[in-house]
């Protein structure tokens, strides 16, 4: 039996970058709350968030999985993400928060365009499984313009 030279992941939603919703934001062509940017990585508000505030870190150059970066991209990527994580923590007035990077359909990556996760939690939720929730438009501006608040503010500092 010959050796896999490389495993594959099987992702049924395809990674096709001129129609990937991740790029689409990037290029500012989709609709999103993006909450910070620089040269590499961007972030924004996911649609359809676990808690107030839950937010997506992503590299503007697309792959499908952590496996489609090098090793100082990757790096990158997660010193974004916790970053991220102290203003969404506190626009969003959470006690905790989850880094949660899914590679795969099995792993329930819904979008193919690598991204990672930063979902605020708060002590009530403690141990609790957190379902997609749904907030207002003006509740999802308001989380928004807040992270960037404070964001903006760590920059001056
Ligand atoms: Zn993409």
């Amino acid at each position: 039996m010959a050796a896999r030279a490389e495993k594959r992941i099987p992702n049924s939603l395809g990674a096709d970058p001129e129609k990937c919703v991740f790029c689409k934001i990037v290029m500012r062509e989709a609709p999103s709350h993006v909450v910070y940017e620089d040269e590499d990585y961007i972030a924004f508000l996911d649609r359809f968030p676990m808690s107030k505030g839950h937010t997506l870190v992503c590299p503007k150059k697309h792959g499908v999985t952590i496996w489609d970066m090098d090793e100082a991209g990757i790096g990158g990527l997660f010193t974004a993400a916790a970053r991220v994580s102290k203003a969404v923590v506190t626009a969003a007035d959470a006690d905790g928060f989850r880094i949660v990077q899914n590679n795969g359909e099995a792993a329930n990556q819904v979008v193919a365009h690598v991204h990672v996760h930063v979902i605020p939690v708060r002590m009530e939720d403690k141990g609790r499984f957190m379902d997609r929730k749904t907030y207002s438009p003006d509740e999802m501006k308001a989380v928004a313009d807040s992270i960037r608040s404070v964001m903006s503010k760590e920059d001056t500092a």
